[in-house]
């Protein structure tokens, strides 16, 4: 929750991050206008200059400083994520578990993956040294959300300064308290430079930092928004990384461990109230184990408790989505196997479990962000993937079965950019792993090498050794020269 803005004596514009189980105003943060923003810019490309300079080995030094500093001051900002964002302080903690080891990950791998490296230069460039490296890109400004408020933008953010960039970080304007703080950890590594700039504000502060000539801008959020961030980067040919959300299915084959399958449902559909882009929305299980496998998710579900085993919506009006997703799944002939409309009490939302859901209600084709599920019973695994790739989104997904060979099949067919076998977001725990999705779900790539890669331009340099006896590249070139290189090329390529 924020509050509306106020005006101070002197103009300059604040507002008030609210914690969403009280109301309390947790911190109070400047709105930053174009001009702010384009001087936060300005301020990111002096410290990037000076970062590059560094190079991969002092940049490691640093970016591991920092990882100490996270894990010194864990409980810290896990308290304020818990504040602004009203999660379990455990979930907090445990965000941040995972924000460190990426850290780390993008330390320790950038020089390798980014490094100059000499590549075969092939026939035609027999005369050359052929060698490739990764730039980085200067600036990168970074859009986060607020449902993961340090986990997601460290996908962005420690990636591009392990590539050798600086960050203007604008976070959402739920959770501005813990953009501020992440970079003052920052700041206790690496005192020299403000490696990342914060700009508050509200969606126009973000549309300024997409025209401020930064060198990427790389967007977590809801894909409405990735669209306009895309339209207004497009003014000035911007490149960006689009993180949008997801309708993530869960696939329960009839050789699954059905206890495990009902435990990772409940986890993935539940944790952080529902409130995760690659959370359960829809669990699609083979008919024949259907009845054994609801029965294990309603014990489970039944047993949970808003406040205390996740927290509220942290974005009221998400509520209503939840209301209205919940109503047409019942009209529409769902039968609710866990709460159902009353569980909605304000930002307070119970577990609700709903099966046998029509395939083209909004509680299944739209994302949700909140603690439903939905269950629909199957003939087979193959009319799961069927559905399961029938939105427009395609972030995450998850295979349950007992056969390794089906759950690696299985996740070969789905159109998504990430799959957990046997498991619930487990790619997102793994840094070596590219995270990011395909249609509405955004593209581009945080996490792993391609990750790193994301936030340099290649840039390729040819090198001539010595001089060609055949001059192809040349006005010095005969018919005769080009007979001998059709020579080559037929002796090469064409039998
Ligand atoms: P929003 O799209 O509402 O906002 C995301 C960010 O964009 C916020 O910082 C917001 O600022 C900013 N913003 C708003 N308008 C503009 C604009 N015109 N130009 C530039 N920036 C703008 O998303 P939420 O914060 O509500 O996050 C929830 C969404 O994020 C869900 O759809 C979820 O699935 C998705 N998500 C995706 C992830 C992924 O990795 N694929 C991970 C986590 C979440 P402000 O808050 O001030 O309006």
């Amino acid at each position: 929750m924020t509050s509306t803005p106020v005006v101070s004596a002197v103009g300059a514009q604040t507002f008030d991050s609210l914690d969403p189980r009280s109301g309390e105003v947790v911190g109070s943060h400047p709105v930053h206008s174009e001009a702010d923003v384009r001087a936060a810019v300005g301020r990111a490309e002096a410290a990037a200059r000076w970062w590059r300079g560094l190079g991969f080995a002092g940049r490691r030094t640093r970016l591991l400083d920092w990882k100490k500093v996270l894990v010194g001051r864990l409980d810290e900002v896990a308290r304020l994520i818990t504040a602004e964002t009203g999660k379990p302080l455990d979930d907090a903690r445990l965000e941040l578990v995972l924000a460190i080891d990426h850290v780390d990950w993008a330390a320790k791998h950038a020089a390798k993956t980014l490094g100059g490296r000499t590549v075969p230069a092939g026939m035609l460039g027999a005369n050359q040294s052929a060698t490739l490296r990764y730039a980085p890109l200067g600036v990168v400004g970074v859009i986060g959300p607020w449902n993961y408020p340090v986990f997601t933008p460290m996908g962005s953010i420690a990636y591009a300064l392990a590539a050798g960039n600086a960050v203007v970080f604008k976070p959402s304007e739920l959770t501005p308290g813990v953009g501020a703080l992440l970079a003052s950890t920052l700041r206790d590594a690496v005192p020299e430079r403000d490696l990342v700039e914060v700009v508050t504000g509200f969606g126009e502060t973000g549309a300024a930092l997409c025209r401020a000539g930064v060198g990427k801008i790389a967007f977590t959020g809801s894909t409405a928004t990735g669209k306009r961030v895309m339209a207004a980067c497009a003014e000035t040919l911007t490149p960006v990384l689009i993180e949008c959300g997801g309708k993530d299915a869960l696939i329960v084959d009839a050789s699954a461990d059905l206890e495990a399958a009902a435990d990772a449902a409940v986890w993935g559909g539940m944790a952080n109230a529902g409130q995760t882009c690659v959370g359960v929305e829809r669990v699609y299980v083979v008919e024949s184990v259907a009845e054994e496998f609801i029965a294990q998710v309603v014990a489970k579900a039944r047993g949970l408790k808003a406040g205390t085993d996740f927290g509220p919506m942290t974005m009221a009006s998400q509520s209503d989505v939840v209301r209205r997703h919940v109503a047409d799944a019942l009209a529409r002939g769902g039968h609710a196997v866990v709460g159902g409309e009353d569980s909605i009490r304000g930002t307070t939302v119970e577990p609700v479990v709903i099966v046998d859901v029509p395939e083209d209600s909004s509680a299944v084709t739209e994302e949700t962000f909140g603690p439903l599920i939905v269950v629909n019973r199957v003939p087979d695994a193959a009319e799961a993937v069927r559905r399961a790739n029938a939105t427009g989104y395609g972030l995450g997904a998850s295979v349950f079965t007992g056969s390794s060979s089906d759950g690696e099949s299985l996740a070969e067919s789905l159109r998504c950019g990430m799959v957990s076998v046997n498991g619930v977001i487990s790619f997102a725990g793994i840094p070596s792993l590219p995270f990011g999705g395909v249609g509405d779900s955004g593209f581009g790539r945080i996490h792993g090498e391609d990750g790193l890669r994301e936030f340099t331009r290649p840039q390729a340099v040819a090198r001539q050794r010595f001089t060609l006896p055949v001059p192809v590249t040349s006005f010095r070139r005969t018919a005769k020269h080009m007979q001998t290189m059709i020579g080559l090329v037929k002796a090469r390529h064409g039998r």
